[in-house]
């Protein structure tokens, strides 16, 4: 038995069986084959370059179709690399001479080729390691007859153990059958910890090298409370996690039949909570759950599926936000954040090399992509107003820094209200245009934005990360990325007095939220609106119901006076024991 410890995303524990992705996001197993299998096996490595080939085209096609010329001219030097006589010849050799299998032969030989473009000094030859790798990485999936969706269907319950998985891949794991997963790389805020928290499985980031300790069949624990992996653990440890996992099941179907009912505290103030969701089908959990509505949907995550051929049409959008405005019905609204795609979220169309930027997090991300992009923005807000049609919608633009981008993001929804006007499609003329608040700037000078601005949302964790400098997905400084710090909360806190003070409906959507810890702290700044994971909306209704506003305030006011995140972090813990009792698993 062997534990590690790493950093907790996503609460919950599992036992299972290990299935291992290796870091090439690729599982490789079969490396040499027989002798009489050779001439099969270079016939295999044709066909997949081949289907390789057909596949790099179509996408070449589409993105020059959606997003123009410069950017399809990416996948034609990729199709390039693809045929090039002596790479045919360089993959050959080694399945001949060496008996290698197809899979092996195409990782040592792209891997080869990336390497000495590494050595080569310059960003410009860097960036062609990148090709390389990606197009490695389409002909492997080729060859094990796996795309990216290749975790999307598996056959038996596993817990998926990994170097690093991208946002999408997480998105696009077989709900049924991960029940956990745990990375060596990867941080708190990232935004695979989001998605893990969404899927409602256990999940531990960061844990440094511990892969090769592994194999694919072995036992494993995961503890997502605690941030613990626990490899072939013995019998005694198991039962006592089989006996966690059967508490936290029973106090969740407690949580859960009480769900549906308001949360007021026990002053009568009334605090409503919403779900943040990035796919649909999570509308109906936030049903169940008994959300007043969704606070926030990532519409990015249309673009991140894994069966996408190309980018999503109109018509893709506008069914996804028609079944969750119809999940919510007449009288909760859904809060439809403008896709919020650049840094960590590219669409398969958008490999990473396409988007090289030196930061990308301070690049063209979100809504500065939306306004380069702007035919991709017009679709999504013509899809968005058709679904307003059935039900209630608000919008909101995403990373908004400066007045400007907010006027310019408004006039290009004003143009399409009009188009669509004309074309007597019929919408909803007084639909809410609100923004997120999580670039400090927007907070500094939010009494410029209530002027213009319908309501807002506090994105705390970008906020977070471009407060304090700290990169969101970075292991190395995760110690440092703490939406609990004092400055954070101080901004926090003005921009809910700001907000209120003018009458503008407000609500945090951060990570923040999610944290039963947090809650009466929240409460006790003025927070009335959560917007939270959809799993753990019966425990904060709960906590809710269980506080007075009185108290939250004397605790926020105790927290203001604290120097440091850790502090207050230990403070919070400590009084919020005292709410939930023993079957509360707070981190440790
Ligand atoms: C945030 O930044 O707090 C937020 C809710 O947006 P995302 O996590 O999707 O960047
Ligand atoms: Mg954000």
């Amino acid at each position: 038995m062997r534990t590690y410890r790493g950093i907790s995303v996503s609460n919950g524990a599992a036992i299972g069986e290990v299935l291992i992705l290796d870091n090439r996001g690729c599982r490789l197993s079969r490396r040499f084959v027989d002798q009489h299998e050779v001439d099969s096996e270079i016939s295999r490595l044709n066909s997949a370059i081949e289907a390789t080939g057909d596949q790099i085209a179509q996408d070449r096609d589409s993105v020059t179709r959606e997003i123009g010329e410069e950017y399809g001219h990416i996948f034609g030097a990729h199709l390039r690399i693809l045929t090039d006589k002596k790479l045919l010849h360089d993959l050959e050799e080694p399945i001949r001479q060496h008996n290698y299998s197809a899979e092996y032969a195409v990782s040592e030989v792209f891997d080869r080729q990336a390497d000495i473009l590494r050595r080569v000094a310059g960003t410009l030859y860097s960036e062609r390691a990148n090709d390389v790798v990606d197009i490695k990485v389409r002909l492997l999936r080729q060859l094990m007859g796996v795309r990216q969706n290749s975790l999307a269907h598996l056959d038996r319950p596993v817990i998926l153990l990994a170097a690093t998985l991208t946002p999408s891949e997480t998105s696009n794991l077989d709900r049924d059958n991960v029940l956990g997963f745990a990375t060596e790389e990867g941080a708190r805020g990232s935004h695979t910890a989001i998605v893990a928290s969404a899927l409602q499985i256990p999940a531990v980031l960061g844990i440094g090298h511990f892969l090769a300790d592994a194999q694919e069949g072995d036992q494993v624990i995961l503890d997502g409370d605690k941030g613990l992996l626990i490899l072939n653990p013995d019998a005694e440890t198991t039962r006592k996690y089989q006996e966690i996992i059967d508490r936290q099941k029973s106090e969740s179907r407690r949580l859960s039949s009480r769900s549906a009912a308001p949360a007021i505290t026990q002053d009568g103030t009334e605090i409503k909570v919403f779900g943040n969701i990035e796919f649909h089908y999570e509308s109906r959990i936030c049903d169940i759950n008994g959300a007043a509505g969704i606070g926030l949907y990532r519409t990015e995550f249309l673009y991140l599926g894994a069966d996408l051929a190309s980018l999503p049409t109109e018509e893709d959008h506008f069914e996804a936000y028609r079944t969750v405005v119809e999940a919510m019905g007449p009288d909760r609204v859904t809060t439809i954040r403008t896709f919020d795609l650049g840094a960590d979220k590219l669409p398969p169309g958008f490999s990473a090399s396409d988007v090289v930027e030196p930061n990308p997090f301070m690049g063209v991300r979100s809504i500065r992509l939306s306004l380069k992009f702007q035919d991709m923005f017009r679709k999504q807000l013509r899809a968005i107003l058709r679904a307003s049609a059935f039900g209630p919608i608000r919008i909101m633009f995403p990373l908004v820094s400066t007045i400007l981008e907010f006027r310019n993001a408004k006039s290009i929804f004003l143009d399409v209200c009009e188009e669509l006007d004309e074309a007597g499609i019929p919408f909803d003329h007084s639909i809410p245009i609100g923004m997120m608040l999580e670039v400090p700037a927007s907070i500094i000078m939010i009494h410029t934005f209530v002027r213009e601005v319908d309501f807002f949302s506090i994105g705390t964790n970008d906020l977070t990360q471009y407060a304090l400098a700290v990169d969101r997905g970075n292991k190395g400084v995760d110690s440092l990325y703490n939406s609990e710090d004092p400055a954070i909360l101080q901004l926090v806190h003005r921009a809910i007095q700001v907000a209120t003070m003018y009458d503008k409906p407000i609500s945090v959507c951060g990570q923040i939220t999610s944290d039963p810890n947090n809650t009466m702290l929240l409460i006790g700044l003025g927070l009335r609106h959560f917007s939270v994971a959809p799993g753990v909306i019966p425990i904060i209704k709960e906590l809710c119901r269980n506080v007075t506003v009185e108290e939250c305030e004397r605790i926020a006011k105790n927290v203001l006076s604290k120097d440091t995140a850790s502090d207050i972090r230990h403070y919070l813990r400590h009084e919020t024991a005292k709410k939930l009792g023993t079957g509360w698993t707070a981190e440790e």
